[in-house]
């Protein structure tokens, strides 16, 4: 099956503008204590911190990353003694200050996988923030971490939820900023910058990511061999992480999920919602990636719906799902789609805190039902 070949990545071509900037970082020496990668989900600032991370510590060259030298090798596989990767993980069991609660078999799983694949997001189970023993361990070895040269690089993905429930372990990591260690520079990396502390953005150099160009992400899937690799580029709106889990399913599953979903908000029938609201509840415990994949298919086909109603091409148009677009344009001219696609959002961006799902998304459904005929 195409989802089971080895993908490669170029991660330097896709964000080529980024890249170039970060190399003429490397290249001036001038390595900032704290930067803030940002931009929407995607878009591969994860992979690209890691690679500036191996830029900076690469021993043969400051322009690009030689992938030869000792540094490069163990960058590589994301094991080297000066790369610290810190991520959202579950609360500790007992307050007993053991390093094994945070380099869990799970983690060390994770890192695996994120070493071989830049997309690969690492979502621990039940890991809904940045942990505080995960910053005073930090603390505690990072003042140490002086010998053999090259630099510490602390990279901490999700970095948002640094600033969850009281904030201790954003706050904590404030203090060191204020006073970094010599030789060390933490990449903090994030989808939703507004979380996160001014305070502590204002520490940080920010490196905003846009969106991966449409013409890599087509080159991607035509690699794959997949069909109607178009419309695929289309529903990827330049996220990486849609790419792939477009690709992991037959395109005619994707096209009849989005029918159900939209059939299902757009008509006014209590139990196939109350269904709806418990199944997705679940899901967005169980498996929060594909929860926000088909959120952003619902979004993508409001979108397309807006399109079309102002002529344009909807993106749907060679699709079997243009019959529904036709339909819901005729049946709701008035429509604030607008508002609509706000609701989705804010239902995406609330599944990371610790809200009440069924009530959320029984809240957007009705919130979308007021607004088709406003
Ligand atoms: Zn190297």
């Amino acid at each position: 099956m195409a989802h089971k070949k080895i993908m490669k990545y170029n991660l330097n071509f896709a964000q080529k503008e980024i890249w170039s900037r970060l190399v003429k970082k490397a290249e001036s020496g001038n390595i900032a204590n704290a930067y803030l990668f940002s931009g929407p989900a995607g878009t591969g600032k994860e992979g690209l911190a890691l690679m500036f991370a191996q830029l900076i510590n690469c021993m043969s060259s400051e322009t690009e990353i030689c992938f030869k030298c000792d540094s490069c090798i163990r960058f590589k596989s994301l094991q080297h003694e000066k790369l610290k990767i810190i991520v959202p993980l579950p609360a500790p069991k007992s307050n007993k200050d053991d390093d094994y609660q945070l380099i869990s078999d799970d983690y060390i799983e994770a890192i695996n996988k994120k070493s071989i694949d830049p997309f690969y997001k690492i979502k621990l189970p039940k890991s809904k923030r940045i942990i505080i023993q995960s910053i005073k361990h930090l603390k505690k070895k990072i003042y140490l971490n002086q010998a053999n040269g090259g630099r510490n690089i602390v990279v901490i993905f999700d970095s948002e939820l640094l600033c969850e429930g009281q904030g201790e372990s954003g706050n904590a990591l404030l203090k060191i900023l204020e006073e970094p260690p010599d030789d060390t520079t933490f990449i903090l990396v994030s989808d939703h910058k507004k979380m996160l502390f001014q305070t502590i953005i204002s520490r940080c150099q920010l490196v905003e990511t846009p969106i991966i160009p449409d013409v890599y992400i087509l080159d991607w899937f035509n690699n794959q061999n997949v069909e109607k690799s178009e419309f695929l580029v289309f529903l990827s709106r330049g996220n990486m992480h849609q790419a792939k889990f477009l690709l992991s399913q037959p395109v005619e599953k994707t096209t009849s999920t989005i029918e159900r979903l939209i059939n299902l908000l757009l008509q006014k029938n209590s139990n196939q919602w109350r269904n709806f609201t418990e199944s997705y509840s679940r899901l967005s415990l169980k498996d929060s990636k594909k929860f926000e994949h088909h959120f952003n298919l619902i979004s993508l086909w409001f979108r397309a719906a807006n399109r079309y109603r102002q002529g344009l091409n909807s993106g749907f148009d060679k699709t079997n799902l243009l019959p529904q677009i036709v339909d819901f344009n005729e049946v709701y001219p008035k429509a604030n789609i607008y508002a609509i696609i706000l609701c989705l959002e804010d239902v995406s961006r609330s599944i990371s805190q610790n809200l009440f799902m069924p009530l959320i998304l029984l809240n957007m459904i009705l919130d979308i039902q007021k607004n088709l005929n406003e």
